[in-house]
């Protein structure tokens, strides 16, 4: 996982290595443009003063030349002298590469300057100004006697790199692990909050609206805390309100309903005539459809407000279906029903009982609008981070413009079919499903059955 502590990290590095290339390349420019040349002519400078020294000096020994050469060499400067027999003297440290161009050669022939340090053939450009090479230095002619002699210098990499520049490099080192420590330090201490604010939603998210934050800070991660807990004495206050809410409407048509509905069992019972008995028939009827209907209405407008709480948690689809099938079998058997299905070990990431609401659903209407010897068929397959469900009826059916409107609330096909039913629980379904980032279709043929499609994403989490 990339993390907005590696990124962070990341990103600062990034920006310390593309700013020291861009500064490499800027230094590289001013180096070609302007400071080689200049290098050069001082150079060319310092060598002339020595060659005319040489030449001031009448000596026609090679000795005492060679003795004030090497004096220079010593003052931090790599000399090669050559002679126009052929004649070779170095002075100094030895020139790594003697690798001298033909043009150089021109300083003994025609008395030309040679700037060698003014031509860099290398890729490495302003690197190439520490070479050791012989081809990278300025020469000079002069004469002693009446021999002509090349004299190649350069001032050596020991001159070039003083104490200065060592303690330049040993500030750039410090500077560099101060400030790498000091954004790694800024970045936890950036993080740490964002860390504890998402393990506090994630807390909100199971219903725990007093998870401590402790972040006590000025700025606007300290501000956004603030406000998080403003939030969650808020959730907290809306939640026991919801729950009283529903508690109090649920247990006030719940209570007398069921009165109701004891009522007309105990009716049954007795000694009544035909007219009778069916309008206590109906009153139980209608007393249960209205205890179902006050239900499904508590629920819809809960998933409605955004307020239902998601538990998720791994489920197993396919048991989370058999379970269900058990538990309508006497149904099935009263019906004469019969039912198969193909359901594979299926783990997602869900909402358990909103999940059970739907499988509840679609097996009851596939019961409740099958014929008589019908059958239901339920399949699971699993494929590209999916898993497909379908549940298939031989039932009534409906035509199209039916099965589009089948998940609009309150629909129902045919109010004279007379089935008990409110017309909320497709409804129900399809939110349910969307809320898990699923999508349920359904295809139907009037007197040939139903068959409803659902697919629901396996998140990554149970996967692994
Ligand atoms: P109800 O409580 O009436 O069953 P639903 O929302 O579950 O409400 O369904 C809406 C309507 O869609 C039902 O009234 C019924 O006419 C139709 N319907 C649902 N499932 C099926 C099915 N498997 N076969 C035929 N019709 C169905």
């Amino acid at each position: 996982m990339r993390t907005l502590y590696r990124k962070f990290i990341t990103a600062t590095l990034l920006i310390l290595g593309i700013s020291i290339l861009i500064a490499f390349i800027l230094a590289n420019v001013v180096y070609m443009n302007s400071t080689r040349g200049k290098i050069d002519q001082q150079n060319v400078a310092i060598a002339q003063e020595v060659a005319s020294s040489l030449e001031q000096m009448h000596s026609t020994t090679h000795l005492s030349f060679e003795a004030y050469l090497d004096s220079v060499s010593k003052l931090g400067y790599q000399i090669y002298v050559l002679s126009e027999n052929g004649e070779e003297f170095d002075f100094g440290e030895p020139f790594s590469k003697k690798n001298l161009p033909v043009e150089a050669l021109n300083v003994i022939e025609e008395k030309e300057v040679y700037h060698g340090m003014d031509h860099s053939p290398s890729p490495w450009l302003m690197m190439s100004h520490f070479s050791n090479q012989l081809d990278n230095t300025v020469g000079v002619p002069f004469t002693i006697g009446d021999q002509d002699f090349g004299l190649y210098l350069r001032p050596n990499n020991k001159m070039l790199f003083s104490d200065v520049h060592v303690i330049f490099a040993w500030f750039f080192v410090a500077v560099s692990i101060v400030s790498v420590s000091g954004v790694i330090w800024f970045a936890k201490h950036l993080i740490k909050p964002i860390t504890k604010l998402t393990e506090a939603t994630r807390e909100i998210t199971r219903e725990n609206f007093t998870f401590p934050l402790n972040i006590r800070r000025k700025d606007e991660i300290g501000q956004l805390a603030e406000s998080f807990s403003i939030m969650q004495t808020q959730l907290q206050h809306n939640d026991e309100a919801r729950k009283s809410f529903i508690n109090n409407v649920s247990h006030d048509f719940q209570s007398p309903l069921m009165n109701i509905q004891g009522y007309a069992e105990l009716l049954k019972t007795q000694q009544l005539d035909d007219e009778h008995r069916e309008y206590v028939e109906i009153i139980d009827q209608e007393s249960k459809r209205l205890s179902n209907l006050t239900k499904q209405l508590l629920l819809l407008t809960s998933l409605d407000q955004k307020s239902y709480p998601m538990k998720l948690s791994v489920i197993r689809v396919d048991s989370q279906i058999k379970d269900t099938v058990r538990r309508h079998q006497w149904r099935l058997e009263e019906k004469e029903i019969e039912i198969s299905y193909h359901l594979p070990p299926a783990p997602i990431l869900a909402d358990p009982e909103l999940l059970m609401t739907v499988w509840d659903n679609l097996l009851t209407n596939a019961i409740k609008y099958n014929q008589a010897d019908g059958s239901i068929f339920i399949q699971l397959t699993q494929n590209d981070g999916w898993v497909t469900i379908t549940f298939s009826d031989t039932g009534i059916g409906m035509n199209a413009e039916q099965a589009s409107k089948a998940f609009e609330r309150f629909y129902r096909v045919d109010a004279a079919r007379k089935k008990d039913g409110t017309g909320l629980g497709l409804s129900i379904v399809k939110h349910i499903i969307e809320l898990h980032n699923g999508t349920i279709e359904v295809e139907s043929e009037i007197q040939k059955g139903t068959t409803f499609t659902i697919k629901l994403p396996i998140e990554k989490q149970t996967e692994e």
